[in-house]
């Protein structure tokens, strides 16, 4: 058991520890290569009874917890999107653990709540947002869409379902590419899974605003209640971007609730020539984006706006006695803004990060990352056996093997899906896929803080290494 005497000469050997992790990292197989419940086993079965010695811990942090780790922060992590760290919220993050507040109100940390504020205020300037909207970090875009999902559920009924349960009739539409979280959140919201209508997309994987206007006037005759229109800044499948001046209009003209999903691609809206993306999204009643995907700051941390802060406070407030304050109503008790009543002090990373990067730094990181994708993206262009399966966007290539062009799909999907499987297991870099237009094609996402050129060629040459017959 450690003593607050001890501290500073202990946490030397987590200092330590942490940086040979650093100087380690890209030696380190990217996916971790153990067997279902090799980890389990090797941890007793018990508490110790004596406590042990922070030498022993982490020395077993090393040999036992190391190898059952996928490397999120190695430069070759390329699947799903990143969720990338950066030394400046590793320092944050230590701070905001030492001073553990629970800042579920103002009073129970001001600097956390006020902080909070800004932040979210830096953010949607930045990022070009409607300078009215207000914004709450949440722990996760599932649980901000799950509040944008209940937000619209309360508004479209008046705000009597938090009274009197949800009316069977409300309808939630998204595209068939939206995000799982959508359907999870539809159905927590008790609407029910099938009221959530999956709209077609066009052949750049956006939802159609025609099918969706068809949907909501056929609904409306059915008499039915249009509620809530989810759009996607970026698909997780192939970072498809909605096009939303069309679609924001038809919620408009039902008032229907616009919620948008930008999870991944929102932070791209840092650099002005992607502001384009939010083109028709001023009048959207939410949007939501993940710092903690790719702008340095590590898990978790989401950012959440809302164009009215009253309905998401009017569905989510709770006032028992004891946490009856003197300050209601002259701050922001962001209790009231979520699900969650506790609440980690997310904030303090943020600042972190933005004040030791500065905007320029920001621009110049997202940069950087989107030129490494062009750097790969031709590359692959010009390999006679590789093609790419969209325009490279963002940071972002989908891409396939074609061999010599007279293969079958059955066959060529088989292919293309042993080419991720072998890479993922030699350890030198990890690939996620999807399936487009009956294609499996393999996704490359380059996003990690601190990834350079070298590690993108190490990529390429480890995928070219493992083509069939190479
Ligand atoms: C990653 C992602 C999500 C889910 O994010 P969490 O923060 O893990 O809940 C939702 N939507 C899109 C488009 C995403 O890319």
């Amino acid at each position: 058991m450690l003593e607050k005497k001890d501290f500073k000469k202990q946490s030397q050997k987590v200092i330590d520890w942490i940086d040979s992790f650093y100087k380690e990292l890209k030696s380190l197989p990217v996916k971790s290569q153990v067997k279902p419940k090799e980890i389990y086993n090797l941890i007793p079965s018990e508490i110790p009874t004596e406590g042990e010695s922070l030498d022993v811990i982490l020395k077993d942090t090393t040999d036992i917890i190391l190898p059952g780790i996928t490397h999120w922060q190695h430069p070759n992590f390329h699947a799903y999107f990143p969720a990338n760290s950066s030394i400046e919220s590793l320092f944050a993050e230590m701070i905001t653990t030492a001073l553990g507040a629970q800042c579920m109100i103002w009073e129970t940390s001001p600097a956390a709540a006020e902080l909070e504020e800004r932040m979210m205020e830096w953010m949607r300037d930045a990022m070009g947002l409607p300078s009215s909207w207000e914004g709450v970090i949440q722990d996760t875009a599932s649980t901000a869409t799950l509040c944008a999902i209940i937000s619209a559920r309360e508004r479209t009924t008046n705000f009597t379902s938090n009274e009197e349960g949800v009316p069977p009739n409300l309808r939630i539409y998204c595209s068939t590419q939206t995000h799982s979280s959508i359907e999870k959140g539809v159905v927590i919201a008790g609407i029910g899974r099938k009221n959530l209508i999956k709209i077609g997309v066009d052949e750049q994987q956006r939802l159609s605003p025609t099918l969706l206007k068809e949907q909501i006037e056929k609904d409306i005759e059915n008499q039915l209640k249009p509620c809530c229109v989810i759009v996607a800044l970026g698909t997780t499948s192939t970072v498809a971007i909605d096009e939303l001046t069309e679609i924001s209009s038809i919620c408009q003209q039902h008032n229907i609730w616009l919620h948008i999903d930008a999870a991944y691609a929102g932070t791209a809206l840092f650099l002005p020539e992607y502001r384009w993306m939010m083109d028709g999204g001023e009048q959207a009643d939410s949007f939501v984006f993940n710092p903690h995907k790719w702008l340095f700051t590590n898990f978790d941390c989401t950012a959440y706006y809302v164009k009215d802060a009253t309905h998401l406070i009017k569905t989510f407030e709770i006032l028992p006695e004891y946490l009856k304050t003197k300050t209601r109503g002259l701050v922001n008790d962001y209790r009231d803004w979520g699900v969650p009543l506790g609440r980690r002090f997310r904030a303090l990373k943020l600042w972190f990060v933005m004040r030791s990067y500065g905007l320029k730094g920001i621009q110049q990181k997202l940069r950087k990352h989107i030129e490494l994708n062009k750097y790969l993206s031709d590359k692959i262009k010009k390999h006679p056996k590789l093609e790419l399966v969209q325009e490279p966007f963002l940071n972002f290539t989908c891409l396939r093997y074609i061999g010599d062009n007279n293969q079958t799909l059955d066959m060529l999907n088989q292919n293309n899906e042993h080419i991720i499987e072998v890479i993922n297991k030699s350890g030198k870099a990890f690939l996620s896929h999807t399936v487009v237009n009956g294609k499996y094609v393999i996704r490359v996402v380059i996003g990690q803080t601190y990834v350079e050129q070298e590690d993108v060629e190490d990529l390429y040459a480890c995928l070219i290494e493992h083509l069939p017959n190479n």
